[in-house]
């Protein structure tokens, strides 16, 4: 929302003070969605606000919902036309995480993901990446007080599932617990907007999240790791490993040429003195290119070479089809890739895929 905005009016109208904390509260905490329903303050201010302001950012185009209602895409139309995903997963029962873009587009142009084929348009503003929070929190709460004429007429079209049913099931399954920068983009290159996101998502008269619940996922940039150690040292690191030689992570992620395995163990290396932190090493098993044995010796291998071997957890990510050309490991191979690793003593877990189904799983975020 623009808070800036919403001052610059409180203080041209000679409002108390507390009126800015009555209206962050309503909005940020209470997931209000329409001025006209912040019953604290006057009818005149409402009625202003409602005329000079919005809350979000972007219009809703659509929500898509998957069978199981635990993983929902939204598609969202920022106000110079261009278009971002951003997901909700539900993990975990009554749990839900938030995916949240950081750039419209991506520049780095992984060869797996699909964020990157269709090229990088702009960054977004710290706004447009807070306020895709606010939306999820908006969407639940409407879902868990829906009456009857929002049954009739759901608020967003949903591509499956009745509203109602939707309903019934959201309104028992809780809150937002994690927010993760795994959405389209790359967070450390757009770092000024997504360090201005975080303080406010962890600012306690705004979102109030812990800042152990937020996680910034990044292809390696060392500056921006750097500056995470510095700036929030609680926030969790993730970091896209996928290939643990040179000749492998630059064919596949371009960004390896520029910033190589030697400097980004030189930044994590950093990162552990900085904060002694546990990182997320995230590792996607792609059949017959990184899968093999020899792969996983040279990921234990170069793990280990890092030192703090101890706060580096693996995940092992079961691979989304983007396109033809690659194809996701087997079970089999997945399992056998996680044993070599433990028997090496490292901390792996293989994670499954949510969000396949409405194309908002990792690497299919495309904005269309
Ligand atoms: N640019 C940042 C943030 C994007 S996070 C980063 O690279 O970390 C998106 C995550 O999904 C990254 O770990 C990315 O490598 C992974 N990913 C991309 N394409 C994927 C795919 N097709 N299947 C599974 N994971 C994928």
């Amino acid at each position: 929302m623009q808070l800036e905005k919403l001052r610059k009016i409180l203080t041209e109208n000679g409002e108390p003070k507390f009126r800015l904390s009555q209206i962050q509260k309503a909005i940020y905490q209470d997931g209000v969605s329409d001025f006209s329903e912040i019953s604290t303050i006057s009818k005149n201010l409402r009625e202003q606000l409602e005329k000079e302001m919005k809350i979000l950012s972007f219009e809703v185009e659509k929500v898509l919902v998957s069978k199981d209602e635990k993983s929902l895409k939204a598609l969202l139309k920022l106000a110079d036309g261009n278009k971002i995903e951003s997901v909700l997963l539900s993990p975990v029962e009554n749990k839900w995480s938030v995916c949240i873009s950081s750039q419209v587009g991506c520049p780095l142009n992984c060869g797996f993901c699909a964020t990157g084929k269709s090229g990088f348009q702009r960054n977004l503003t710290a706004e447009e990446i807070s306020d895709q929070v606010l939306f999820w929190r908006q969407y639940l709460k409407k879902q868990g007080t829906v009456n009857s004429d929002q049954e009739k007429n759901p608020p967003y079209p949903s591509a499956s599932a009745t509203w109602q049913k939707q309903n019934l099931l959201i309104k028992e399954r809780g809150v937002i617990s994690n927010i993760v920068y795994m959405g389209m983009g790359e967070p450390f290159l757009n770092w000024e907007e997504v360090k201005r996101s975080l303080r406010d998502l962890i600012d306690k008269d705004l979102f109030a999240f812990g800042s152990r619940s937020i996680s910034v996922s990044t292809a390696g940039i060392p500056e921006g790791i750097k500056n995470l150690a510095e700036e929030f040292p609680q926030i969790n690191l993730a970091i896209s490993l996928h290939f643990a030689t040179d000749e492998k992570r630059s064919q596949f992620m371009p960004i390896n040429r520029k910033y190589n395995l030697e400097e980004l163990k030189k930044a994590l290396k950093d990162y552990f003195s900085k904060t002694n932190r546990q990182v997320f090493v995230e590792y996607v098993m792609l059949s017959g290119i990184n899968d093999s044995e020899e792969d996983a010796y040279a990921l234990s291998t170069y793990l280990k070479s890092i030192g703090n071997r101890q706060l580096l957890h693996v995940n092992l990510i079961a691979y989304n089809e983007t396109g033809k050309e690659l194809k996701a490991s087997s079970g089999n191979k997945t399992h056998l890739f996680r044993d070599y690793l433990e028997r090496g003593g490292m901390s792996v877990t293989i994670r499954k895929s949510l969000g396949q189904e409405v194309e908002g799983a990792c690497g299919q975020l495309a904005g269309k």
